[in-house]
């Protein structure tokens, strides 16, 4: 699928206000798709879509929750980060990450099934373990695995 075909087909699922963090949100608006990686997008399509079929969230204003989709250097865990010299290479930097999660399926249930049907994620991933929400990103290891495991 070509990203043109991807963004519509995402927009049924999420509005772009929950992929991205508030500051992108407000300076950008609907422009922000822009800064998501196609590999991202489509990976999220295909969980919702074919491998979870289930409802997925991602930034949850009402819970607070805003940096689970792309952040920027504005937000306050990369902040943090900064603040304490640590290095921040995280793949929500650079559109290439989500963290999800669904009312009808725990993060294990989540891991279980994409380990599964993991042939049908369009491009290999990283999957985060231990936490109680779903890590994917599209870094790719180079590894010749569709997914990658580690832990935080
Ligand atoms: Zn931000
Ligand atoms: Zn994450």
């Amino acid at each position: 699928m070509t990203r043109s075909e991807i963004i519509p087909q995402l927009k049924k699922y999420f509005k772009i206000k929950e992929l991205v963090c508030p500051h992108t949100f407000k300076r950008h608006a609907d422009k922000s798709w822009m800064f998501l990686d196609t590999e991202a997008l489509h990976t999220l399509l295909v969980l919702r879509c074919d491998i979870l079929q289930v409802p997925l969230i991602c930034n949850d204003y009402s819970a607070e929750l805003t940096q689970r989709g792309l952040r920027c250097n504005l937000c306050e865990l990369i902040k943090d980060k900064t603040d304490r010299d640590e290095l921040s290479l995280t793949a929500h930097s650079n559109g290439k990450g989500w963290d999800l999660t669904s009312p009808e399926m725990t993060a294990e249930e989540m891991r279980k099934k994409i380990e599964e049907k993991q042939d049908l994620l369009p491009y290999p991933v990283r999957i985060e373990l231990k936490v109680n929400w779903l890590h994917i990103d599209c870094y790719d290891m180079g590894n010749s695995q569709k997914i990658t495991y580690f832990n935080p």
